[in-house]
């Protein structure tokens, strides 16, 4: 089965609610979001291996994307009571992480190259364990998006995805590359 299609298949048997082809042109790897980083907003900026600047420059970072000629993009929409139902949002993001987690796992063990990105900074660890020791999964462990730069929602747009998915909803977003070489025939 071509690996595209092998891709596509685990990412909706991990249970995501949305996934599409990432157009490889929607990939620019803008300063001014790497640069929002930097202002903490998260509070994992110098506090987390897969965060700047320990997951590397952004140069650094974007050279590895340039091994990957395909991507697929993934979604996790909740639904919320309302605009503050904060349990729900705290639900949806643990479904994601879970999700992206059970594909990684399963592209891991099939030896494919990938190189994900994923939504917000690594949560494995109660405490990551940056700078003092090295990071306890690193096959697991991801930057995100934004850590590479990417304006999230113009590359779902550009990439023909939704990026909202209307009121009372809330939608996580992460994405997966590959390499173009088709192992699989
Ligand atoms: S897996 Fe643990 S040590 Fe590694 S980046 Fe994530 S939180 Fe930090």
């Amino acid at each position: 089965m071509p690996l595209d299609k092998v891709i596509f298949n685990w990412a909706q048997a991990a249970g995501f609610t949305h996934v599409g082809r990432l157009e490889r042109s929607a990939l620019r790897f803008l300063p001014e979001v790497r640069e929002m980083c930097a202002s903490d907003r998260c509070r994992s900026y110098g506090r987390n291996w897969t965060c700047p600047p320990a997951c590397g420059s952004l140069e650094e970072i974007t050279a590895r994307a340039a091994h990957f000629g395909r991507g697929i993009l993934l979604q996790s929409t909740g639904t919320l009571e309302d605009d503050f139902d904060l349990d729900s949002m705290l639900e949806a993001e643990r479904l994601h992480k879970e999700r992206f987690l059970r594909l990684l796992d399963r592209l891991d063990a099939s030896g494919e190259p990938v190189l994900p990105m994923a939504a917000g900074g690594c949560t494995l660890c109660e405490r990551c364990t940056y700078p003092g020791a090295p990071c306890r999964f690193p096959r697991r462990a991801a930057p995100s998006m934004e850590a590479y730069g990417l304006w999230v929602s113009r590359v779902c747009e550009d990439s023909g995805l939704p990026y909202h998915y209307g009121p009372r909803t809330i939608t996580y977003t992460s994405c997966i590359l590959y390499d173009t070489d088709d192992k699989r025939g």
